[in-house]
């Protein structure tokens, strides 16, 4: 069941909603049966080397092992590479991991909003989201850690040709996307200092896709990193009202 709101509100900006919302595009896949994490089912796990893989259960998860294997351990040896003496602070890497994953939701709606896929959705293919963190480490709570220093939209083979084994992984889910009716993946880089983590989002068709159209996004994801808020919902305006998620 949606939850619908009688009046027109402009943004969740200050007020959560009440209720959890309906999942759609832009949540967790599941990498090895394509599954979408519903409300109402167990929550998906995250493969705990690249922390950016996402499956449904424990079984997709060693089946999976075989083919993600390779990015997961180069994902994580980008981890490893960090810990030379000097660098700023090894739990960077581990911290915007973390970061990334508490705003999900958040980020991905970012992405979508930047490419302006709901007008263009061939955009999908040409640019990238940019968003430059800066750090924080002495910040108690671990989602301050970071506040937004820029967003920057970029071409979209500034990640993919930068690291094959990145773009040979964005390039995998592109096409499944596409074959499942979707527009394909939208990628989003989130750098720090010299840590960086691309953040793939598989886009569905722009007719299944009610999110509203929000010029305004860049001021949005500032002020919910900022206040440390990971309570974010997307806004959609339906025949049926304002629908949060
Ligand atoms: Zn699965
Ligand atoms: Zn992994």
């Amino acid at each position: 069941m949606a939850t619908a709101y009688a009046q027109p509100a402009a943004a969740n900006y200050f007020a959560a909603p009440s209720h959890p919302p309906p999942k759609q595009r832009g949540y967790r896949v599941c990498d090895q049966c394509g599954a979408v994490e519903q409300p109402t089912s167990a929550r998906f796990r995250l493969c705990g080397g690249c922390m950016i893989t996402q499956y449904c259960s424990q079984d997709c998860q060693k089946m999976h092992w075989p083919s993600h294997k390779q990015i997961c351990q180069h994902t994580s040896k980008q981890v490893s590479a960090m810990k030379q003496p000097g660098d700023m602070d090894e739990n960077l890497v581990k911290n915007l991991r973390k970061f990334v994953s508490a705003h999900s939701t958040l980020i991905g709606w970012a992405g979508f909003q930047a490419l302006q896929l709901k007008r263009l959705p061939s955009n999908v293919r040409q640019n990238a989201l940019l968003i430059e963190l800066s750090y924080h480490p002495s910040a108690s709570e671990s989602v301050r850690r970071f506040s937004i220093k820029g967003t920057h939209i970029v071409p979209r083979t500034y990640v993919t040709d930068n690291d094959p084994l990145v773009g040979a992984d964005i390039q995998r889910r592109e096409e499944r996307c596409r074959r499942s009716g979707g527009i394909g993946t939208a990628v989003i880089l989130i750098q720090c200092s010299d840590v960086s983590q691309v953040m793939p989002v598989e886009v569905d068709a722009p007719s299944k896709i009610s999110w509203d159209y929000r010029e305004d996004w860049a001021d949005t994801l500032r002020h919910f990193v900022d206040s440390g808020r990971i309570d974010f919902k997307p806004i959609s305006t339906t025949p049926r009202g304002i629908v949060y998620g």
